[in-house]
């Protein structure tokens, strides 16, 4: 089967599991806040989420390209990806920097389904943009580290086996640069929930499923480090622009599920006697989405070949996140307008996708934090902080 056949199968293949999770679901599920766990189990039993998991491991061993598919065919379906997509994205700090002993013993279990990594701590109540200023400790003691410390929007935790933690080893003062320092830990959730790990969750204005988790001497194994000690943010850096290329599909999957929404409901919608979609007023919005999500598009998939030829995508995978996250912000908003009061009814799904796209404008990085990105790193522009 070539690439491009590939790619197409699995489109269909997705989109025929969502087929099995309609509007209704998503309804019952926003209205309670409750878990997509059917979804989640769905996904994972067709290897989906297994996506990036070498074949050796027990999962596809398919490149970042086909994984951004996955998730843009989720959105693009009306499902919501937010519910699973931390075990695409945390995925590949675990690939890169974890040791053999440490894929060996949780990569056939998370491709299975047996096991969920689906927890990411890195934001903390004092350091969400600012990450080096974290204050989650682990200190060694013995063959264990002792975390003491409190994550935020930690989204997921009650319904991850598995967390991948950021927390600083050798205080900021002891350390050159103050990118060093930092560690990454794969944390066994299971052994230290009600055991020096609080969860409590956050009730936000969509279906998220994110808490905050208070760290109290926990204890982990030190074998639970990934790579080595202090180097943990250059492993996180390594790992966002996968991150941003998948949310980056998402929110491309989002501006697709907007734009069909607005054009069919511009078809048939009839006012003063023709359809609303006969008027340039209503129509140019929706073109000018098109043409906005297209462009985007293009950077997202162009971002995506250059992490799976090897390259540092850094600057691609910045802009495929912004350019997306504007494009799908941008048809949400147009969605709205077009169906006028009706984009408002909980029926229509239309409040539910535009609540559950407006975050990505913040989340996993701010718009303006990707410009000052581009302002210092690609034009040489004066550091701003
Ligand atoms: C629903 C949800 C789920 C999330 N899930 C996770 C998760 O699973 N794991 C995790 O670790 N984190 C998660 N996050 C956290 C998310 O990554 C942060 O919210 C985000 O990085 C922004 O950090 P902050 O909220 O602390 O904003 P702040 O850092 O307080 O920034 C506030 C605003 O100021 C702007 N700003 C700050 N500094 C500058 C500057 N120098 N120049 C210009 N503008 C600036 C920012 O762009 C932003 O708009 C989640 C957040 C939400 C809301």
């Amino acid at each position: 089967m070539s690439e491009a056949e590939e790619i197409a199968e699995i489109r269909r293949a997705v989109q025929a599991l969502c087929a099995e999770f309609p509007g209704e679901y998503w309804r019952e599920k926003d209205r309670d806040r409750a878990y997509p766990g059917e979804f989640v189990d769905a996904l994972t039993r067709s290897g989906f989420l297994a996506a990036l998991i070498p074949e050796s491991y027990g999962g596809s061993g398919l490149k970042l390209d086909a994984a951004a598919v996955i998730m843009e065919e989720i959105q693009a379906a009306g499902c919501n990806g937010a519910s699973a997509h931390a075990q695409m994205y945390i995925m590949n700090t675990l690939l890169r920097y974890g040791s053999e002993e440490q894929k060996a013993k949780y990569l056939p279990g998370i491709a299975s389904g047996e096991l969920r990594l689906q927890a990411f701590g890195v934001s903390e109540p004092t350091s969400g943009t600012d990450t080096l200023s974290l204050r989650t400790v682990a200190v060694k003691d013995g063959d264990h580290y002792v975390v003491n410390g409190q994550k935020i929007w930690t989204s997921r935790a009650e319904y991850s086996d598995l967390m991948l933690l950021l927390a600083r080893t050798t205080p900021r003062e002891e350390v050159k640069s103050k990118t060093e320092g930092l560690s990454i830990f794969l944390v066994d959730m299971r052994a230290v929930v009600g055991n020096g790990m609080t969860i409590k969750p956050i009730r936000t204005m969509m279906n998220h499923s994110t808490t905050e988790v208070f760290f109290d001497d926990m204890r982990i194994p030190a074998s639970a480090l990934i790579g080595e000690e202090g180097k943990g943010f250059r492993y996180i850096l390594s790992g966002m622009n996968a991150e941003r290329i998948l949310i980056g599909a998402e929110c491309i999957g989002d501006a697709k599920w907007f734009i069909q929404k607005a054009t069919d409901y511009a078809k048939e919608r009839g006012v003063f006697g023709r359809p609303i979609g006969q008027n340039q007023g209503v129509q140019f919005p929706i073109a000018r989405c098109y043409a906005q999500m297209r462009a985007a598009e293009l950077m997202v998939h162009h971002a995506a070949a250059v992490y799976d030829a090897g390259g540092n995508p850094g600057e691609e995978a910045n802009m495929a996140k912004m350019l997306a996250s504007e494009a799908s912000w941008a048809a949400a908003d147009m969605c709205v307008q077009t169906h006028g009061g009706f984009g408002f009814a909980e029926e229509y799904d239309i409040e539910r996708k535009f609540r559950e796209a407006r975050l990505y404008t913040v989340a996993p990085i701010s718009t303006n934090l990707i410009l000052s990105y581009l302002a210092e790193h690609v034009l040489g522009l004066p550091r701003s902080y």
